[in-house]
């Protein structure tokens, strides 16, 4: 039975024109759906019975069950997905005085194994579908309209930003990410401005020129590091783009991004990548990039092996970087008491690579 929430406004069209229905029913339905969280077709009264009846005979409209609601005292929120055989994941809201903003899940679990990051440590199951991806937006909306007793509607939006900084890697799940990043941005359906919209990448350069032709969107780059060799160790998927290529698809895609920079990020981690010669180094390997330094000082997670750089070390970097005139901004931690923050989401997922396997035997020798 299709669930609605996996096409966009072109495959919803397709199934429609199929069904011999008119294509602009499909933009009637999206905005049912997404914009009113309407998933009972009966209910949808400005189409005609006919295709209401074989709506509710041959469709569906589902987001993942949620199975747990946790609330931090700072506001964000963080609500637990089952998205079946064992696994779960994870989406956080984070309120702020002007927005609120939706970090929303790609996979379940991630394949790439950056060494300090909760979801790469637990293993890869899958990439989820179009619809757990807007389902997690989908859902969000749906709730906090609810709870706040108005019917959700697009000029009133209950979310306002969406990052892909959940679990995964987007862009190694690319056509079901890009078919729920035109949703979030198609009038009919939530509306956000493309410029509201982040798509966050352990640097896949092959999916960076991808995303720019086929759905460009705010691109924040996890950088972490300021050279290959502390990178490859970091983040290993720079073993096969390393940072000139990887800088240099960052220009390409500026060329049609919405926004006029880049976002990198750098997470401080203690005595690893957070000296003053990694400061300068940083400023010097991407000063032609137009881009801000988002810094994020670590969460720590059980095993890691890492700890959080501290507030001397943090403000040393980011002085480095504001003389050097590069715009850098220190991410404030939120949610951590819940396990909401940066590369603490965890879910629950069933590791398809041997990853477990393999570290205990290494732990053993
Ligand atoms: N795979 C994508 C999306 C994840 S976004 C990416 O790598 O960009 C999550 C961001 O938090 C990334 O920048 C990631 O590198 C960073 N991060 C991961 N683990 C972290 C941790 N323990 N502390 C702080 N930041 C972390």
């Amino acid at each position: 039975m299709p669930n609605l929430l996996d096409h966009d406004s072109a495959g919803l069209e397709a199934v429609l024109l199929a069904w011999g229905e008119k294509p602009f029913r499909a933009r009637q339905l999206l905005r049912w759906i997404h914009q009113r969280g309407e998933r009972d077709f009966a209910a949808m009264t400005d189409l005609a019975k006919s295709l209401r009846e074989r709506l509710v005979a041959e469709a569906l409209v589902a987001a993942p069950r949620v199975r747990g609601d946790l609330r931090s005292a700072d506001g964000t929120r963080k609500w637990l997905m089952d998205v079946g055989a064992g696994n779960a994941i994870e989406t956080v809201l984070i309120p702020e005085a002007d927005r609120r903003t939706l970090c929303v899940s790609s996979q379940a679990g991630c394949a790439l194994e950056c060494a300090f990051c909760a979801t790469g440590r637990q293993g890869f199951n899958r990439n989820l579908s179009t619809a757990e991806i807007v389902g997690q937006l989908w859902w969000a909306n749906h709730c906090l309209a609810e709870e706040a007793g108005i019917a959700p509607r697009v000029d009133r939006r209950m979310i306002t930003n969406v990052v892909m900084m959940g679990m995964g890697e987007p862009l190694a799940n690319f056509d079901n990410v890009v078919k729920a990043l035109r949703l979030m941005i198609d009038d009919c359906a939530y509306g956000l401005s493309r410029r509201r919209v982040t798509v966050s990448t352990a640097g896949l350069v092959s999916g960076i020129d991808r995303l720019r032709e086929a759905c460009p969107v705010a691109l924040a780059v996890s950088l972490h590091a300021p050279n290959d060799a502390l990178r490859d160790r970091l983040v290993p998927i720079n073993k096969k783009w390393p940072i000139e290529a990887l800088l240099a698809a960052c220009m390409r895609y500026l060329e049609k991004a919405p926004r006029d920079f880049i976002t990198f990020e750098y997470a401080l981690l203690k005595d690893v990548n957070d000296g003053p010669e990694h400061a300068r180094e940083l400023v010097s390997r991407v000063r032609d990039v137009p881009c801000k330094v988002n810094l994020i000082p670590f969460n720590p997670f059980e095993g890691s092996g890492f700890q959080r750089s501290s507030r001397d070390a943090v403000a040393r970097f980011r002085d480095i970087l504001m003389r050097a005139d590069l715009m850098t901004t220190v991410r404030r931690t939120r949610g951590d008491k819940i396990d909401a923050a940066c590369g603490q989401l965890a879910g629950q997922v069933q590791d398809r690579t041997r990853r477990r396997v393999r570290r205990e035997s290494e732990a053993t020798v």
